[in-house]
């Protein structure tokens, strides 16, 4: 394997236009976690004028929704929030469970709104889950496969690799909608229950908004290693007719 066939001209070409895309997108995914981190502070600093904690916000958002069988525990570390469908459990961290803040009423209410999303059977929750294990596979088996097909040239293991990893874009393509309906719901029983008032759903809707940018950024990266894979399958195929169908 020489050096020139490595390095070749489509190789040169999809490095390229990865890096140019790399610039942008690592600056959109870490501007996202700065805004993240940044107003969550800001927010968790701002008690609300009703005094209504992260847990009384999750309860409030099931309530509204008729959902009556999740437990809400806390949960150790920060931004840690989520929940989980195993044990039909919302965790909230320590800083959002029992704090009375605009931050963590907003929390709060977006990781029940994950719970009433599972309660009803909303539809891209049920994708979502039901690729989980196949996209849990398929990213563990796209890097072995992708390194295998480079280092032997192999462009049909390349091409399964690619495949693989196109689980794990799909799955956060799938994750954007799941992200901004638990954001929609959450804000609308705030609203309508009257958690926080108009200035303070201000603020709530800040942190929501930078959360679910992360969810964007995440799926641009990942789009983005696709299409480096995609250019480097594209390029050496380019190779192998420049050599005569070598291969
Ligand atoms: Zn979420």
């Amino acid at each position: 394997m020489s050096n020139i066939h490595y390095y070749g001209y489509g190789d040169f070409l999809a490095n390229n236009i990865y890096f140019l895309l790399l610039i942008p997108v690592m600056v959109l995914s870490l501007w996202a976690q700065i805004r993240v981190s940044g107003s969550f502070h800001q927010y968790s600093q701002v008690s609300n004028r009703r005094r209504i904690t992260g847990a009384q916000a999750a309860q409030a958002v099931l309530r509204a929704h008729g959902v009556y069988d999740v437990e809400i525990r806390s949960v150790r570390g920060n931004l840690t929030d989520h929940y989980d469908p195993r044990d039909n459990t919302i965790y909230l961290s320590e800083s959002v469970y029992g704090a009375a803040t605009i931050a963590a009423v907003g929390v709060a209410a977006h990781e029940a709104g994950h719970a009433v999303q599972y309660a009803t059977g909303y539809f891209p929750i049920r994708v979502r889950s039901a690729i989980l294990p196949a996209t849990q596979f398929g990213s563990q088996a796209s890097f072995v496969l992708l390194m295998i097909g480079l280092l032997l040239y192999s462009q049909a293991m390349f091409l399964v690799g690619i495949l693989l990893f196109s689980l794990t874009t799909f799955f956060q393509l799938v994750t954007l909608p799941v992200e901004y309906n638990a954001s929609r719901r959450a804000v609308e029983t705030i609203e309508g229950e009257g958690l926080l008032d108009g200035e303070e759903l201000r603020g709530a809707r800040k942190v929501l908004g930078a959360a679910a940018l992360t969810y964007v950024a995440a799926l641009l990266t990942s789009l983005l290693q696709l299409l480096r894979y995609v250019l480097i399958f594209a390029g050496r195929n380019g190779n192998d007719r420049g050599r005569g169908g070598r291969r």
